[in-house]
């Protein structure tokens, strides 16, 4: 599933390519796709791109006159940029065209279709209004992230991805910033020193630039239609060594979520009550 770094990508190198085009028409493909019905989706015709950058796992399109396209492409989505000409494949979930010959399209394979797009005349209404705060943004401050863990009787992976709490965290990178932070991901929140409090926060956006970095090194310019992960250092890598200790990297289902971890890096001593191992039962449910 693509999460923040992802998205960042996809929005600056997508951005070249289509900012101050005019939009020529735009159409749903699949049914569930188009998550708004005021304003019409003929409203985009006519207005031009001037803007599209992401916030939290979203990526935001600005169009003349202070309308705004949403895209999520939760579990698979990719977009795809190239001619007109080239027909819409039964991926194809969205399209729009534009005044240069060329298409920006919504893919996504298989079933069911995931992705989701909202047309809006204000980003205070849909998706984006119950979102939490941006980690990459100014006020992601030392102050607000204690306000958000302080307390809570709740695994501390948990808070992470909690899209309500903070913007653009999923499964892959929450393993990475825990393991960057060396804590466990099965402690609980309110157990958590300011000190391992400040360290969490440090690791955040740390973890989220080194991975935008990375990826872009390695897609340049494309848009790419899987994750680019090859570079990180707990997710996906179960039984491998750690990169700092060697230790083989755990993996347990946590909500049904696989998480890696450094046991020794991440003081992982034991593991939670009727804690399942590798493809086995959920808990913690
Ligand atoms: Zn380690």
């Amino acid at each position: 599933m693509p999460e923040l770094p992802d998205l960042e990508v996809i929005a600056a190198n997508l951005a070249p390519r289509v900012v101050d085009r005019t939009i020529r028409g735009a159409e749903a493909l699949h049914p569930a796709f188009l998550q708004s019905t005021d304003p019409p989706l003929a409203e985009m015709e006519g207005r031009s791109i001037e803007e599209i950058w992401r916030r939290g796992k979203y990526l935001l399109f600005r169009l003349t006159g202070g309308l705004h396209f949403a895209v999520h492409l939760m579990r698979a989505g990719w977009v795809w940029h190239g001619a007109s000409q080239y027909g819409a494949t039964k991926s194809t979930v969205f399209r729009i065209e534009l005044d240069d010959g060329n298409d920006i399209r919504v893919i996504e394979a298989g079933f069911p279709k995931l992705t989701r797009g909202w047309l809006l005349s204000s980003l205070d209404q849909g998706p984006l209004s119950g979102l939490g705060v941006e980690p990459l943004g100014e006020g992601f401050t030392l102050e607000r992230f204690a306000a958000i863990v302080s307390g809570k009787r709740r695994q501390i992976k948990k808070i992470l991805v909690d899209q309500k709490l903070i913007a653009g965290i999923g499964n892959a990178y929450s393993d990475e910033i825990l393991f960057e932070a060396q804590l466990s991901p099965f402690r609980y929140a309110h157990t958590l020193s300011p000190a391992e409090i400040e360290r969490l926060w440090r690791a955040i956006p740390k973890v989220l630039r080194w991975a935008i970095s990375e990826i872009k090194a390695r897609v340049g310019d494309d848009l790419y239609q899987e994750e680019e992960r090859s570079f990180l250092r707990v997710h996906g890598r179960a039984g491998k060594p750690c990169p700092r200790c060697s230790t083989p990297i755990g993996e347990v289902l946590l909500s049904g979520q696989r998480t890696d971890f450094c046991p020794h890096c991440q003081h992982v001593d034991e593991l939670p009550p009727r804690g399942g191992s590798r493809g086995g039962p959920r808990h913690e449910g």
